[in-house]
C-alpha cells in the first residue's frame, strides 16, 4: 500500500514516534487511523467498524462513547479544570474517589495515592517500598521479586520488575535490585508428565529457593498480577497464590498485587484478589478505574505499609514525591463516575454471567486445526495458535490477528497467543459476533496454508 505524504497516515509517519512498534517497519507501513468509537466498536478513517476485542489496551470497561463520562469531565473542567494535591491542598473529586476505593477494596486498606499510569503507580510503589525499609531501619531490605513474563510497566523501576526481555534489552534494565522468579504458566512451562499440582509445587520451590539464595533479609517485596495480562493471559495454577502468600509471610516480604488489568470486574469479581484469595499489602489499580477516558492510576496501601512511610516523612519533613497531575480533578471525577457506572449497570455481574459463553466459545475454537488450546477467566481469555512449522511463513498468531482485523475485530497477539479482553458492556450476541469472526479468520489462515 502506498502512503500519500499529506494524508493522516503520511503525516503520522512524518511526525510521530510511536510506542511499542518496530520503528523502521512503522516508517514503511504506518498505522490504522482510528477516528471514533461507540459501545464495543471503534471506526477507522475509512469508516470500517471493528469490535475492540481488547477494550483498547485492556481498559475501556464501559465502552467507547459513554456520555455520562463526557458530561462529568465537561462539568469538572468548568468548575475546576486543574488543581494539585501538593502543599496541604486538596479537592473534592480526589477525596471522593479515594473514599470510594477504600470502601470497595478487597481487603482492609488505609490510604490511596493517585498517579496517572500503571507504570507510574508501580514505579512509585517500588520507591515507597524502599522508603519504608529505610524508615524501619532495614537498609538492606530493598530487593524486589518480579516474575518472568510479568508486566508492570516501562518506567525504570516498574520496567525492571517487568519480566519481559523486550522491555529490558538495550534500555540497561533491569536494575540490579530486581530479580525474577519462574513464570507460573502451566501450559507454557509445565514439563512432560508433570501434573498441575506438581507444577505449582515446583513454582513455589523456585520462589523460596530464590529468596534463600538472595537472602531473605534483603528481599522487601514480591510483585505479581493475579493473571498475567501483557505476558499473554497466563493463568495461575491451582494453589499458586495460596502458596506464594505463605512463603512471603514466612520471610516477612510485602505483597504488591498489580490489578491494572484485572481490577474492576475483569475476572467476574470486582477484584481478582477475590477470585484467587489474595490479600495484598499494596494494590495497584489503573485502566478500568477510568475506562481510560482519562489517565489515572491508584496505589492502595494497608496500614502496615503506610504507617512507617508517614513516620519517615515526618522525620525528613516531607514525603518528597508527587506529580503535577497527582489526583488530577478531571481524571478523578471521571474515575468516580466510571466506577458508579460499573456498579449501577452491574458490569461485574455481566462479566460473571458471560464467562461461561466466552470461555466455552474459545475452547471450541481451540479444536480448530490452526489452534492449540485456550484459557481465561471472566472476560479475559486467550487462544493459543500452533506455531507455523516453516519459519518463512512468519508468526502464526500475528497472521491470525491480521486476518481477524480484516474480519472487523481487533485483538492482541502475544507470542503464539491471541488475547481477548472486550469491554465489560459486551453482550452475549456480540461475543458470538466476535468469535464467529475469529472462526472465519482461522479458516482463512488454514485455507491460505493448505
Ligand atoms: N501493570 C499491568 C498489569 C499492565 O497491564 C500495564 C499496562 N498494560 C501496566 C502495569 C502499565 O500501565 P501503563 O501502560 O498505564 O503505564
Amino acid at each position: 500500500m502506498t502512503i500519500i505524504p499529506n494524508s493522516m497516515e503520511g503525516r503520522d509517519i512524518a511526525y510521530q514516534m510511536h510506542p511499542n512498534v518496530n520503528l523502521r517497519k512503522y516508517e514503511k507501513t504506518g498505522g490504522v487511523v482510528i477516528e471514533s468509537g461507540d459501545g464495543i466498536y471503534v471506526f477507522d478513517n475509512n469508516g470500517k467498524r471493528y469490535i475492540e476485542g481488547l477494550a483498547g489496551l485492556w481498559s475501556v470497561a464501559v465502552g467507547f462513547g459513554e456520555k455520562r463520562l463526557v458530561e462529568v469531565a465537561r462539568a469538572q473542567m468548568e468548575k475546576l479544570p486543574y488543581y494539585h494535591t501538593f502543599a496541604y491542598k486538596t479537592h473534592g473529586p480526589s477525596i471522593e474517589l479515594a473514599e470510594m476505593l477504600i470502601q470497595m477494596a478487597p481487603v482492609p486498606m488505609s490510604k490511596v495515592h493517585f498517579t496517572s499510569s500503571g507504570s507510574e503507580a508501580n514505579d512509585l510503589a517500588c520507591k515507597m517500598v524502599w522508603y519504608r525499609s529505610n524508615a524501619l531501619g532495614n537498609k538492606d531490605k530493598k530487593k524486589v521479586i518480579g516474575r518472568i513474563k510479568g508486566y508492570h510497566g516501562v518506567t525504570i523501576a516498574a520496567g525492571s520488575i517487568t519480566g519481559l526481555p523486550r522491555n529490558h534489552e538495550s534500555f540497561d534494565l533491569p536494575l540490579d535490585r530486581m530479580v525474577h522468579t519462574s513464570c507460573p504458566s502451566y501450559v507454557h512451562f509445565g514439563q512432560e508428565n508433570e501434573s498441575e499440582a506438581d507444577f505449582t509445587t515446583r513454582m513455589l520451590t523456585d520462589l523460596e529457593d530464590l529468596i534463600i539464595r538472595e537472602g531473605p533479609e534483603t528481599v522487601a517485596a514480591f510483585w505479581g498480577e493475579p493473571v498475567m495480562g501483557a505476558g499473554g493471559v497466563l493463568m495461575p495454577p491451582e494453589g499458586y497464590w495460596e502458596g506464594v502468600q505463605k512463603i512471603l509471610r514466612k520471610y516477612d516480604i510485602l505483597l504488591v498485587v498489580d490489578e491494572v488489568i484485572c481490577g474492576f470486574g475483569r475476572t467476574g469479581n470486582m477484584f481478582a484478589c477475590q477470585t484467587y484469595g489474595i490479600e495484598p499489602d499494596v494494590l495497584i489499580l489503573s485502566k478500568q478505574i477510568s475506562s481510560s477516558y482519562m489517565p489515572l492510576s491508584a496505589i492502595l496501601m494497608n496500614d502496615r505499609f503506610y504507617q512507617p512511610i508517614a513516620d519517615e516523612s515526618d522525620r525528613i519533613g516531607v514525603f518528597g514525591h508527587g506529580f503535577t497531575a497527582s489526583g488530577h480533578p478531571v481524571a478523578t471525577a471521571v474515575g468516580l463516575e466510571n466506577l458508579k457506572i460499573i456498579q449501577e449497570r452491574d458490569l461485574v455481574g455481566n462479566a460473571a454471567r458471560l464467562e461461561e459463553q466466552f470461555l466455552s466459545r474459545l475452547a471450541e475454537l481451540a479444536k480448530h486445526p490452526v489452534a492449540h488450546s485456550s484459557r481465561g477467566v471472566g472476560l479475559l481469555g486467550a487462544l493459543e495458535i500452533k506455531p507455523f512449522d516453516d519459519a518463512k511463513a512468519g508468526d502464526a498468531a500475528l497472521t491470525v490477528t491480521a486476518a481477524l482485523e480484516k474480519e472487523g475485530v481487533i485483538a492482541r497477539a502475544v507470542g503464539e497467543a491471541i488475547c481477548f479482553c472486550p469491554p465489560l458492556i459486551i453482550t452475549s450476541e456480540q461475543i458470538d459476533d466476535m468469535f464467529d469472526a475469529l472462526e472465519r479468520a482461522l479458516d482463512a489462515v488454514a485455507a491460505a496454508r493448505a
